[in-house]
C-alpha cells in the first residue's frame, strides 16, 4: 500500500492545471512536467513500445504473454488536472485508519472535511484516506487513474504466471477542457476497446452518459429614451427574460437527476440593444436530446415572428452546436466489454455500481472515434476543489480490477 501511496504523491505533486484560454496541446507547458516523467516511469516498470508524441499523448505496451488470439485491451486516464481550482504546491495529507470524525484539512484556515455534508467519508471509516492541506485540489481526478494503472502493469509484469492479451495504457493532456480525446490517435492505440480509470466511487461502472449541446442565444433591442419609448423600445434583456421563461422550467440541472434531461443557462450578458444568453442542453435519449435542441429553434422562431413588423428582422438568433454524445450506442453492441468489468468487480469482491454520467467522460468522444471505451472508478470523491479525497484502499481494488479484466479478457 505505501508503494501505490508514494507514486501517487509522485503525480499529484506535480502541477498539471489545464487551460482552456490556450490553444496549444498540451494546453499548459507544465503538464510536460508529469508526462515526461511518467514516460521513464513507463519504461523502467518495463513496458514496451513507450511513445510520446508531439502533443503529450503517452502511449505504452505490455505484450501479450499467451499463444492464442486474444483482444488487444486499452487503459485511458488524464494526466490534466481542472482550472477549476489551484494545482499548484500540492501538500497531501494522509489519515490512516480513518475515524468516522472530521478531518480538519487546515486549522489556520479553518477548513473542515466533515462526515455530517461529505456523507460519503463513512463509507471508508478505518480507511486510509489522502486529502489536500485545504488550500489546493488534490488531482486524484485523474492521478489516482494513473497510480492504478501504472500498478497494474508492474504487477502484470511482476506476475507472468497471470495470464493476458495485449494490452495498451494511454495517457492524456487536458481532459478537464474537454478536449483529452481530440488529439487521441485511436489507430495507433490499436485497441479492439479500453476502459477509461476516471470514474469516482469504488464500484463505479459507467457506459451511458449525455448527449449534449451548447446553445447561444443573441437577442437584439432598440435604444429609445423611456420617457418616450411607447411602442419603439425593445428591450433585448426582456425577451432573453421571455425565452427562458418559455423553457420548462423544471428541467433544470437543480431539480432533475438520473435520466432526466435539462436546459441549464449558464451565462447572460446584456444591455438594451444586445443580450447574449448562453445554455446547456443535455439529455441521454437521443430523441428527447433532439427535440430539446429543437425547442430553441421553436421559441426562438415565435419570438421572431412576434417582433417580426417592429424590427424588420430576425431579432432572435439561435446558434446550437453538438457538443458530444451518449457512448452508450456505441457500446451496447459490444456489450461484454461492460459484462467482463462488471465480473472483475465482483471477482475481486466490489459491488457495481452501474449509473448513468450526468456528463461526458474522453471515454464517450473516444467511443465516437471508434474504440468503445466505458468508464470505471478511479475512488476519489469531492473532484475540482479542496475537498477532494482518495481512499487508497480504493485505489488498491482499482489496480486489482484492472489486473482482473486483463486475466478475464485471455480466457478462451
Ligand atoms: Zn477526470
Amino acid at each position: 500500500m505505501q508503494h501505490i501511496i508514494d507514486r501517487f504523491i509522485s503525480y499529484v505533486t506535480v502541477d498539471t492545471e489545464s487551460d482552456p484560454n490556450s490553444n496549444t496541446t498540451p494546453s499548459t507547458a507544465k503538464q510536460w512536467d508529469l508526462a515526461n516523467q511518467l514516460v521513464e516511469e513507463l519504461k523502467q516498470i518495463g513496458l514496451q513500445e513507450v511513445t510520446i508524441d508531439e502533443n503529450a499523448y503517452i502511449m505504452a505496451t505490455l505484450p501479450s504473454n499467451v499463444d492464442h488470439e486474444v483482444p488487444t485491451i486499452g487503459f485511458v486516464s488524464h494526466f490534466d488536472t481542472t482550472p477549476d481550482f489551484t494545482g499548484a504546491n500540492v501538500t497531501p495529507q494522509i489519515i490512516e485508519n480513518y475515524d468516522g470524525k472530521d478531518i480538519v484539512l487546515n486549522a489556520a484556515q479553518n477548513i473542515i472535511l466533515s462526515p455530517t455534508y461529505f456523507e460519503d467519508l463513512l463509507l471508508y471509516k478505518g480507511q486510509t484516506l489522502i486529502t489536500t492541506d485545504g488550500t489546493t485540489l488534490l488531482g486524484a481526478d485523474d492521478k489516482a487513474g494513473i497510480t492504478e494503472i501504472v500498478s497494474a502493469m508492474e504487477y502484470l509484469i511482476q506476475h507472468p504466471e497471470i495470464k493476458h492479451g495485449k494490452i495498451r495504457v494511454g495517457f492524456t493532456p487536458d481532459e478537464e477542457i474537454g478536449r483529452g480525446a481530440h488529439k487521441f490517435d485511436v489507430e495507433k492505440f490499436g485497441c479492439d476497446w479500453a476502459y477509461t480509470m476516471d470514474g469516482s466511487q469504488i464500484g463505479e461502472l459507467e457506459y451511458e452518459n449525455f448527449n449534449a449541446a451548447g446553445a447561444k442565444i443573441t437577442f437584439k433591442g432598440k435604444s429609445v429614451h423611456p420617457g418616450y419609448a411607447k411602442g419603439k423600445m425593445i428591450n433585448s434583456m426582456l425577451l432573453a427574460n421571455e425565452f427562458i421563461s418559455a423553457l420548462p422550467e423544471n428541467e433544470v440541472p437543480e431539480r432533475t437527476s438520473d435520466y432526466e434531461g435539462f436546459f441549464h443557462v449558464h451565462h447572460l450578458n446584456g444591455s438594451i440593444e444586445e443580450t447574449v444568453l448562453q445554455l446547456i442542453i443535455r439529455d441521454h435519449d437521443k430523441d428527447l436530446f433532439e427535440a430539446r435542441k429543437e425547442l430553441i429553434h421553436t421559441i426562438a422562431t415565435k419570438i421572431n415572428n412576434q417582433y417580426a413588423k417592429q424590427f424588420g428582422e430576425d431579432i432572435c438568433i439561435a446558434e446550437v452546436k453538438d457538443q458530444y454524445y451518449n457512448m452508450r450506442e456505441k457500446v451496447e453492441p459490444v456489450f461484454h466489454i461492460v459484462e467482463i468489468a462488471e465480473k472483475a468487480m465482483k471477482e475481486v469482491g466490489i459491488t457495481p455500481i452501474i449509473k448513468p454520467i450526468r456528463g461526458g467522460t474522453d471515454g464517450s468522444q473516444l467511443s465516437y472515434k471508434g474504440l468503445p471505451c466505458p468508464n470505471i472508478f478511479a475512488g476519489g470523491h469531492n473532484f475540482h476543489g479542496k475537498y477532494e479525497y482518495v481512499p487508497v484502499e480504493s485505489m488498491v481494488k482499482a489496480t486489482e480490477v484492472i489486473v482482473k479484466i486483463a486475466e478475464l479478457t485471455a480466457q478462451k
